[in-house]
């Protein structure tokens, strides 16, 4: 990797700076004397310009599905008027996870319908779906995951800055995540180890050659109908998939190399202003507790304070639609109560809100002696299938089975360690150098063992993870990318270990001398595993038309929720996909007349272009490469025609002209 390392190109940059010189080029151009057709192409603008005016009218006009997207202070401290007709309607939510939760809260702030007009279908006895974080008596404590997040959330913060905390009186549950990143950033000091415990020393490097920083480079440029049904495979090859940044990158947000090669590039787009954050996780926020507890109670407390009517144990089997000219209208909807088949009849003034498809479900339940199969237990919520008997009804409700139907390419594996007592926490200490009963961060991220079959990653978040959790304990978070290759230490595939043998292997690759792992792993750990059967399953390749519209086509009183539903420009398995889908569907349906938060436009920022692809080249400049062809013959001119402008000082300021450079 080393030799590859220290050639790269930076196009953004590069286009940057050719965009400023392209400018005055053309000034220079003119001022020639070209007079002749100079004349002839300003006959031509005032033609082709005669019926323009310039106007503001209009732009925040509602699309078609009856919303628009801003940006700023100004929309973001709004709040609008109640929506004609509010007190006549009621919602039907299907789910109770984080986008129904949201929606319901959406539906009480903005839309300010009555709490009792809100009615919540949940096939599972709590709320909360995929953000979980429990104490099971029998088990042990279960986090399934945990949610790495950042400050441009814009719809998570607008939400959770009006949802009061359920710890500490007169704030919110903003205020409490702010203040403890602020006095407790997140930032890692060992992103990998290799050779059981030892520090692999990325040391903030990417190690991307020129060839793998073109080929990001050339997919952040490209379409999205150009990726349409692609895989990364189809568009990185080894030069990306054995630099330092994919060890990161898969590893961090779970992407497997035949996931879909459009989602790689949104995300790359999403978060291009965190590229420099990435190698050691400074660019992430955590929630003091598992999201159970710092998310989900307070929204849920929220809404029962409001007079929301939650019913559990209800799994919606269908609704049924009058499909008429293109107007689509929900009529029915079909569920099961306590296994017992029942019917809500829905006019026009019934708006339903499904969440269609979960990455937890049908997740399998192992504990510290039995692994996640044969006769575990299984949490299924019916999703799929309610998704399939409505996507049979219309086109616009998308093709499911495109997600759900693969499992060994959507499966992956957690397991939550407890330690019992402090014999393992000198491993811990001696890789990410904090202690994990500080209450502060500890690993300030995952850490990855990068040479471990199972490609192994384990975190430690603030202890106490849980509100309850003794304090003597320490919660370890662990997953693996795949479940069907052999372990190191204990030679079988992940998916078929129980929890004791997770954590033997997880021991060997923290150092613990391996006469001593058994021992450990049986007294001095509790370990519950989770297989997630479609824990990956939005990022399976798709093309246009596979996931729903939030508000489909032609729809008046239904729309889809999470993680499966589409809106442009963000990105999935995050919590704040599933809030901006609840935040667009109920301003849409409801007509609540307030912009949603734009996705956060780093992309369209050149500052974050300019320095995310010297960060991509670990420091090293465009200008400091030789780049292809007649391009390198450029560069001086280029230099000399922004000497003195502000280009010139955007350039300097994000390193890509550097001091004492000389051309
Ligand atoms: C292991 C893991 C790691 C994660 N890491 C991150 C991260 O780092 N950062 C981040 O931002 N996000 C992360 N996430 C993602 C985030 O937690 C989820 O995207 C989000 O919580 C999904 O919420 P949802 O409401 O859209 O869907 P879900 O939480 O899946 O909720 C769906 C709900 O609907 C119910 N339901 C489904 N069908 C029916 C039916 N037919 N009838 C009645 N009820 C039904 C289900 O029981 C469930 O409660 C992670 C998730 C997991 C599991």
């Amino acid at each position: 990797m080393a030799s590859k390392k220290s050639i790269g190109i930076g196009v953004a940059a590069v286009a940057a700076a050719g965009a400023g010189v392209a400018a005055i080029a053309a000034k220079n151009y003119k001022k020639a004397g070209k007079n002749a057709e100079k004349k002839l192409e300003q006959k031509a603008v005032s033609a082709e310009t005669n019926e323009y005016r310039n106007t503001e009218r209009g732009k925040d006009a509602k699309n078609s599905k009856g919303i628009y997207y801003t940006n700023g202070n100004y929309e973001a401290f709004a709040r609008p008027k109640k929506p004609e007709g509010v007190e006549e309607k009621n919602a039907y939510i299907v789910g109770s996870g984080l986008a129904a939760l949201a929606a319901a809260c959406f539906l009480v702030r903005d839309g300010q319908m009555p709490g009792s007009h809100i009615h919540i279908l949940e096939a599972m006895d709590i709320a909360g779906g995929a953000c979980d974080g429990i104490y099971d008596a029998t088990r042990g404590y279960v986090m399934r995951g945990g949610r790495e997040m950042e400050n441009h959330f814009e719809c998570l913060w607008d939400l959770f800055h009006s949802i009061p905390s359920i710890e500490t009186p007169g704030v919110s549950v903003l205020d409490e995540y702010y203040w403890l990143n602020k006095e407790d950033p997140n930032y890692s000091l060992c992103r990998a180890t290799e050779k059981r415990g030892q520090d692999a020393h990325t040391d903030g490097k990417f190690n991307l050659s020129q060839k793998g920083c073109m080929e990001i480079m050339k997919l952040f440029m490209m379409k999205d109908e150009d990726l349409y049904d692609k895989t990364i495979e189809d568009v990185f090859d080894e030069e990306v998939f054995d630099s330092t940044f994919w060890l990161y990158w898969r590893t961090m947000f779970a992407f497997e190399n035949w996931h879909s090669a459009l989602e790689m590039k949104l995300y790359f787009q999403r978060f291009i202003h965190h590229i420099g954050g990435l190698p050691d996780f400074s660019a992430l926020k955590f929630t003091k507790y598992n999201q159970y507890e710092s998310l989900i109670l307070p929204m849920q407390k929220y809404l029962e304070e409001a007079g929301v009517d939650f019913r559990f144990n209800t799994e919606v089997t269908n609704v049924i639609f009058e499909i008429k000219d293109n107007k689509k209208v929900a009529k029915a909807i079909e569920c099961k109560v306590k296994g017992v088949e029942q019917g809500i009849t829905l006019t026009e003034n019934d708006l339903v809100f499904v969440t269609n498809g979960s990455c937890t479900e049908g997740t399998i339940y192992g504990d510290q002696n039995h692994a996640p199969n044969g006769d575990a237990e299984v949490r299924t919520s019916g999703c799929w299938s309610l998704w399939k008997n409505i996507a049979k009804q219309d086109e616009a409700f998308g093709h499911p089975e495109k997600f759900c139907s693969d499992v060994t390419k959507t499966n992956w594996e957690s397991a939550t360690v407890t330690t019992l007592d402090d014999k393992i926490l000198p491993y811990i200490k001696n890789i990410c150098k904090r202690d994990p009963k500080s209450g502060k961060v500890v690993t300030g991220g995952i850490v990855t063992c990068q040479d471990s079959g199972w490609l192994m990653s384990w975190t430690i978040n603030r202890q106490g993870q849980f509100k309850d959790q003794d304090k003597d304990k320490v919660c370890v978070w662990v997953y693996g990318l795949f479940t069907d290759v052999p372990g190191d230490f204990v030679k079988k595939p992940m998916k078929e270990c129980t929890g004791k043998e997770i954590t033997e292997e997880w021991l060997y690759h923290l150092g613990v001398p391996t006469e001593q792992i058994p021992e450990l792993a049986e007294n001095s750990a509790v370990c519950v595993p989770t297989m997630m059967p479609y824990i990956t399953a939005f990022f399976m390749p798709r093309t246009k038309g596979d996931r729903p519209d939030v508000i489909p086509d032609g729809c008046v009183n239904f729309a889809f929720l999470g993680q499966f539903a589409e809106t442009p420009r963000d990105t999935v398995f995050t919590t704040e996909y599933s809030v901006r889908t609840a935040m667009e569907a109920v301003y849409g349906l409801l007509g609540v007349d307030r912009g949603v938060p734009e996705v956060w436009g780093s992309v369209y920022d050149i500052r974050e272009l300019l320095d995310s692809t010297v960060k991509l080249m670990d420091g090293k400049s465009p200008l400091e490469i030789r780049l292809p062809g007649p391009l390198n013959a450029l560069k001086k001119p280029l230099l000399r025609v922004v000497k003195g402008t502000v280009v010139e000082k955007v350039l300097k300021d994000h390193d890509v002209i550097k001091e004492g450079m000389l051309f």
